[in-house]
């Protein structure tokens, strides 16, 4: 068996606030093999883009590793990361402030590899080549952002991203400012790359209806924490944890999916103050006596299903997190919750 491309365990960032902490991201752990797409999917406020920043060096990491592409990724530093970084690039939700605004568009996309040591003939000569694949051709290529619609710009992002063939690309809300079905168009169009080039994506979204066609893997996140994780269609057509359960009902025909008809209610707490226990308990429509005090365990469902909610049982734990110590026994749990 191959070790997995992106493989994270106990990832965790802290950001200070005040004279204080917020842990915006606690002990996630998280795999991905060549050729898969990861949604990572919650709502603002879970964490997600945090874990994106994370993955691609932009805040400092407070603990944990991540092994990518064969390299200790989280301890590379200085001339080291900066060789590496193109294996792994971003494409982000609002491309329009992510380029020059001074720049045509088709220097923007040479840029990396100009960066990276390329003549600067060459690079603008791929970055046309790149530019036509994502449907940008002729004159478009040279124009400045703000002569370019919404789409085009998150093409301009995409090229960008693969002009200097990474093995990964993160895409956080990549699609989340398009309308419907300039989403469409964007969503086929990272699937036609993902093909033609072998690439690998981490998907950022809090949007679960695209999630059937773009995820392998689903990673569900609630306040900094994994609370399931598993194959999309297990996730999306069997959902364990009671927040998923919440997020799918927002679907149609999700009761028939397996989504319960419990939409999530109220707001996601404030990160810097989260609840005791299991940190959904105030938002749940499940919680039974023990939530508010004692944190779940991740619970393995099907070897590669897991879910962090008392009312799973006693099956084996998966690694990870793990249950706080005095948490009663889950059978404990399941006779309060059906009384
Ligand atoms: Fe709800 Fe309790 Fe499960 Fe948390 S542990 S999701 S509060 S039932």
């Amino acid at each position: 068996m191959t070790a997995p491309l992106l493989s994270v365990r106990g990832l965790t960032v802290d950001y200070r606030v005040g004279r204080g902490r917020l842990r915006a991201v606690d002990h996630v752990d998280l795999d991905l093999e060549q050729g898969e797409t990861l949604a990572v999917i919650g709502e603002s406020g879970s964490g997600k883009s945090t874990i994106a920043s994370a993955l691609l060096r932009l805040v400092p990491v407070a603990g944990g590793s991540v092994e990518f592409d064969g390299l200790d990724w989280a301890s590379l530093r200085g001339a080291a990361l900066r060789r590496e970084r193109h294996r792994m690039q971003f494409v982000p939700q609002d491309a329009g402030s992510s380029l020059d605004p001074r720049w045509r568009v088709r220097e923007s996309v040479a840029e990396p590899l100009v960066v990276a040591g390329k003549p600067l003939r060459q690079a603008r000569e791929q970055a046309g080549t790149m530019l036509d694949r994502v449907g940008l051709e002729g004159p478009l290529q040279e124009r400045f952002p703000h002569q370019l619609s919404g789409g085009q710009r998150q093409r301009v992002a995409i090229a960008r991203a693969l002009v200097s063939r990474p093995r990964l690309v993160i895409c956080d809300e990549a699609v989340s400012a398009l309308d419907v079905s300039l989403q469409a168009e964007i969503v086929n169009l990272l699937v036609e790359l993902r093909a033609e080039r072998d690439l690998t994506y981490v998907f950022i979204t809090h949007d679960i209806a695209l999630l059937p066609y773009v995820a392998d893997r689903v990673g569900v996140l609630y306040l900094g924490q994994v609370v399931e994780s598993g194959p999309a269609r297990d996730v999306l057509v069997d959902p364990q944890h009671p927040y998923t359960q919440g997020l799918l009902s927002s679907l149609p025909g999700a009761h028939a999916a397996g989504g319960a008809d419990r939409p999530v209610r109220g707001e996601i707490p404030d990160p810097a103050n989260p609840p005791t226990g299991c940190r959904f308990h105030p938002r749940c429509p499940v919680a039974v006596d023990g939530c508010p005090e004692f944190e779940p365990a991740a619970v393995a469902v099907s070897p590669a299903h897991s879910a962090a909610c008392h009312l799973l049982g006693p099956q084996s734990e998966t690694p990870g997190r793990t249950a706080d110590p005095l948490v009663p026994p889950p059978s404990s749990l399941l006779r309060k919750a059906r009384s």
